[in-house]
């Protein structure tokens, strides 16, 4: 087993930040920022996925413990976020985002319905996430984009 795949060395590091774009810029960044993040993602065994929703990031990352934290560090002084907070980081058994290199969705309304049934909050407030529950909801993210490609896929 590689050093990558092996559960002793694998991370996860789940964080929530603030956009720091204009609107009018949102979409063309978030496109350049998966872009550059495919490719490096790709290159350190980082797998993920990445929230974006009513002025927020919320992103987890898993890989090679050094790999994440370099890569967290190059976040955290990415100027098209601010306030950064780690909701939890720690070793991971598996890697929950593998096929899903680095995605980016604005929740559409419907998907809102997610966020309710998972928090039942009115607001989006990533920030006052426990880890477990910043993980459900990715999970539920990870779930609506699958049955969304199986759909389209038919
Ligand atoms: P380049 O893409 O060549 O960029 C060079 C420098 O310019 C970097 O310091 C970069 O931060 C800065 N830069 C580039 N475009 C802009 C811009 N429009 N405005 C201001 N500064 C800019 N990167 C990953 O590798 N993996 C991830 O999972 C990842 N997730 C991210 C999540 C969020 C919420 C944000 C905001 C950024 C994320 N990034 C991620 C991007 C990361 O912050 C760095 O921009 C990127 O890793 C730098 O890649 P690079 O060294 O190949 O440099």
């Amino acid at each position: 087993m590689s050093a990558i795949s092996s559960s002793r060395t694998l991370h996860r590091l789940i964080y929530s930040s603030r956009q720091n774009i204009h609107a009018a810029d949102l979409d063309h960044e978030v496109g350049s920022i998966v872009r550059v993040s495919i490719r490096n993602n790709r290159a350190a065994s980082i797998t993920g996925l990445l929230l974006v929703h009513a002025g927020w990031f919320l992103q987890a990352l898993e890989g090679p413990a050094e790999q994440v934290m370099t890569t967290y560090r190059r976040i955290l002084g990415d100027p098209r976020n601010a306030e950064a907070r780690i909701l939890g980081a720690g070793p991971a058994q598996d890697r929950e985002f593998a096929d899903w290199n680095m995605c980016a969705r604005r929740m559409s309304d419907a998907d809102d319905a997610i966020l309710d049934t998972l928090e039942r909050r009115e607001l989006f407030a990533p920030h006052t996430l426990s880890a477990a529950s910043a993980m459900r909801l990715l999970k539920s993210v990870r779930g609506v984009q699958e049955r969304t490609q199986l759909s389209a896929s038919r």
